[in-house]
């Protein structure tokens, strides 16, 4: 982030005193004029891009209920699931830290038990960011073995987490939380988003939390830089797919609560756009090439979101 911050004021920069020097003469009033709109445009999608981040006061946290005693809580960033019960309750994901007393708010408007357990379905700090806050509030953090390593090591160049934000317990086999009158099964899947992802299956209440493996928000995100794979993609939606029953509901890391066919469409158009990648790579085009023929451009009114977390995953998957 911090690099690509540095890119963009540079850039912006740079035209900003092409466009003064090519201004000179001009009337002063329309000079401060278009230097403004050329500023807007610029910094449009450098404000969309951290859209919601730095303006914690305008999110607007809700909690849904989803099926028996598990809810999901929308905010910015990753789909928060809880389970609410007898036992009291286990959150999966917490956003960011300066959402917390908002998300407090929404699990207290349905429950005032205590938060015994937080499962963290992967690093990524849109997930993580309350960790250290829930954890002070005394709930114990699960997590897969990797997740704990990289917050430890800190991720894409950043210092370590909080010792505070840590998963205690970690695990790369299955484990099982008896809990709420169920099994709620925590399990390991390929490496598909990341190398620590994992699903949440509350099995009486027939939900699953997918976590960044499973959005409908757009393409399949594949974060390789920490360990995100084409082939773990396909994988670990396969392996939803096959869980799933007609009934089940699937929560995404990103995007609305769905049923298995949303899961399905998903892989299919992973599946459409590697195989396409891969008849461009057969006449011998570069990377740069490819991404320049545009291959997905049918397809990126519905599914075009992060598209630099896509085909990079796929061009790994077809030359590694
Ligand atoms: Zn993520």
């Amino acid at each position: 982030m911090e690099s690509r911050t540095t890119g963009v004021h540079v850039r912006l920069l740079a035209v900003l005193s092409i466009s003064t020097a090519t201004l000179l003469g001009a009337p002063q009033a329309f000079a401060q004029a278009d230097l403004q709109a050329l500023y807007e445009s610029l910094q449009a999608p450098f404000n969309l891009q951290l859209a919601g981040r730095p303006q914690w006061d305008t999110v607007d946290v809700t909690i849904h209920h989803v099926a028996g005693g598990i809810y999901q809580i929308r905010g910015e960033g990753g789909n928060i699931g809880m389970s609410v019960g007898e036992d009291g309750i286990i959150l999966i994901d917490d956003q960011f830290a300066p959402l917390s007393e908002k998300i407090m708010a929404a699990i207290r408007s349905v429950s005032d038990a205590p938060i015994r357990f937080l499962i963290n379905t992967h690093v990524h700090d849109d997930h993580v960011g309350g960790n250290a806050i829930f954890a002070e509030m005394g709930a114990t953090i699960i997590a897969h073995d990797r997740v704990r390593i990289r917050m430890m090591e800190g991720i894409r160049g950043n210092p370590p987490l909080a010792r505070e934000a840590w998963p205690v317990v970690t695990f790369s086999d299955p484990i099982s939380l008896h809990f709420n009158g169920e099994e709620v099964r925590i399990f390991p899947v390929p490496p598909a988003h990341t190398d620590g992802d994992i699903y949440v299956h509350f099995t009486g209440s027939n939900v699953l939390h997918l976590g960044d493996a499973f959005r409908t928000t757009g393409y399949p995100n594949i974060d390789t830089g920490n360990g995100g794979t084409y082939q773990g993609t396909l994988d670990a939606l396969q392996i939803a797919i096959d869980l799933a029953g007609p009934d089940t509901l699937l929560i995404p890391g990103h995007g609305v609560v769905s049923k298995r066919e949303a899961a399905i469409e998903l892989r299919d158009i992973a599946v459409e756009v590697h195989g396409r990648v891969a008849a461009l790579l057969a006449q011998g085009m570069t990377y740069e090439e490819i991404i320049a023929a545009k291959p997905t451009i049918d397809l990126d009114p519905r599914w075009g979101s992060r598209l630099d977390r896509f085909l990079p995953g796929i061009y790994l998957d077809l030359t590694d």
